[in-house]
């Protein structure tokens, strides 16, 4: 730890779970209370699960004013730094809510991930390698001009970047590449793939160590999918690739088109025949959909492909120079997700969209060489296309007409996930699109 984790006052340490509005919310406790903690968690209730990004509670909701459960934090998912800026050391630990005897509570969003990768290991011997890849943007700044990706657009930022690159160094998040990206004052952050949830937790972390650094600065950093109607959006890009029970990369088979392994076809034909439904997990805003366009490397289709990026599954290019071994790089990107998203609920459901393709022996995908855009309608249906859900309102269809999707989780959870995004719709009814984005701006 560095010497700014030894302030001159007792520093609090932050117990979290991330809800359906992928707000990370939780209660703080003095550290010298941390062990205490661990063994016993601290207080939590269900309609916390119900709260919105606009500070309400969805109305109506299964839970009411009754009920408790504690959210029991885990010791491996605690993210500690002192190089944010912060007078005090950001020290939060994840947790998994549960019930007051113990007993994970069906609807806690990472016990759910946890089940997925669970039910995955279980029927396959396969389990998940995972990276978020973030996009963000800064806002109140004032910087100068500058070309994308070049070094004046990091350094005019300067010492945000190479902050955040200790920060996350320093609480074990094994930072990979900051790039100054191609949108106004949007940065991009990658980190080392991981287990599942770990990557989830990762993602929440980085997000929380990106908005304390930003806002240490004076800046405010927004990771909205889209922060003005016109603005290049910010994606949450989730890498995945299986491994098998010895650990070994499953993902790639040199003899197979584009490289894609057969379970690893499975699973992303699975991914793809509930994508309409997957959308309401992953781009769960009203924004999100003004992200989810075609020509703006987002995702617009239901479309695997080889290294493009306007594909919704994208096969990511392996680096063979030197003799490099390309399986354990080889891996596909899942590019319909935001920061709107609770992340182990969009990967939850990825991850039983894939195993539903692989136990029922689903053919791989086609491995789709033209945009979907600028094909006729009998090409797009042979190739079995369909357009993502262009609106929140047309993702709550698509997750209604998917008996599949709702069978994923506890009926509770789907109804406070439902009563949310209904409330989200009521909300923002009456706000012009540019409103929109300047609202969710501001929040995420
Ligand atoms: N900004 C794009 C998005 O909204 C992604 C650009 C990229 O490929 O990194 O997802
Ligand atoms: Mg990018």
């Amino acid at each position: 730890m560095s010497e700014a984790l030894k302030p001159p006052f007792a520093p609090l340490v932050a117990v979290v779970t991330t809800d359906l509005a992928a707000i990370t919310r939780g209660r703080f406790v003095p550290a010298d209370r941390v062990a205490a903690v661990l063994e016993g968690g601290v207080g939590w209730l269900p309609a916390n699960l119900s709260l919105t990004a606009f500070g309400t509670i969805a109305d109506p909701n299964p839970w009411g004013s009754k009920g408790d459960l504690r959210v029991l934090p885990d010791p491996a998912a605690r993210y500690r730094t002192g190089a944010t800026g912060a007078e005090t050391p950001f020290d939060m630990i994840i947790g998994d809510i549960v019930e007051l005897d113990g007993a994970p509570w069906s609807c806690c969003p990472r016990t759910v991930l946890k089940e997925a990768v669970a039910a995955l290991k279980a029927a396959t011997g396969l389990t998940l390698r995972i990276a978020f890849e973030q996009e963000f943007q800064i806002f109140g700044a004032d910087f100068p001009p500058a070309h994308p990706l070049s070094m004046a657009a990091l350094r005019r930022a300067d010492p945000l970047a190479p902050r955040l690159a200790a920060a996350l160094e320093e609480a074990a998040i094994e930072p990979e590449t900051l790039i100054a990206e191609f949108g106004a004052d949007q940065f991009e952050l990658t980190c080392a793939p991981a287990d599942p949830v770990t990557a989830a937790d990762r993602a929440i972390a980085i997000r929380e160590i990106v908005r304390e650094t930003a806002s240490v600065a004076g800046y405010r950093a927004s990771f909205a999918p889209k922060t003005a109607v016109d603005s290049v959006g910010n994606g949450v890009h989730i890498h995945f690739s299986l491994v098998d029970d010895k650990g070994r990369p499953a993902t790639y088979d040199p003899a197979a088109p584009a490289g894609l392994a057969a379970p690893a076809g499975a699973f992303c034909a699975g991914v793809l025949r509930n994508l309409p439904a997957l959308t309401l997990l992953s781009a769960p805003s009203p924004t999100s959909y003004y992200r989810l366009r075609p020509n703006s490397w987002s995702a617009s289709w239901t479309w695997l492909a080889d290294r493009d990026r306007e594909a919704t599954l994208r096969i990511c290019p392996v680096n063979v120079a030197r003799g490099r071994d390309p399986a354990p790089q080889y891996n596909i990107e899942y590019r319909a997700a935001d920061a709107t998203a609770n992340p182990y609920l969009a990967l939850a459901g990825i991850i039983r969209a894939g195993l539903a393709g692989i136990s029922g022996s689903l053919p791989p995908p086609p491995i789709v060489a033209d945009h979907p855009d600028r094909m006729d309608e009998a090409r797009r249906a042979e190739l079995g296309l369909r357009r993502l859900p262009d609106s929140l309102e047309g993702a709550l269809a698509a997750w209604r007409a998917d008996d599949i999707a709702d069978s994923w989780f506890a009926p509770k959870l789907v109804e406070t996930m439902l009563g949310v995004r209904a409330m989200e719709l009521r909300f923002m009814a009456d706000k012009t699109p540019e409103q929109l984005c300047q609202t969710y701006r501001d929040l995420y």
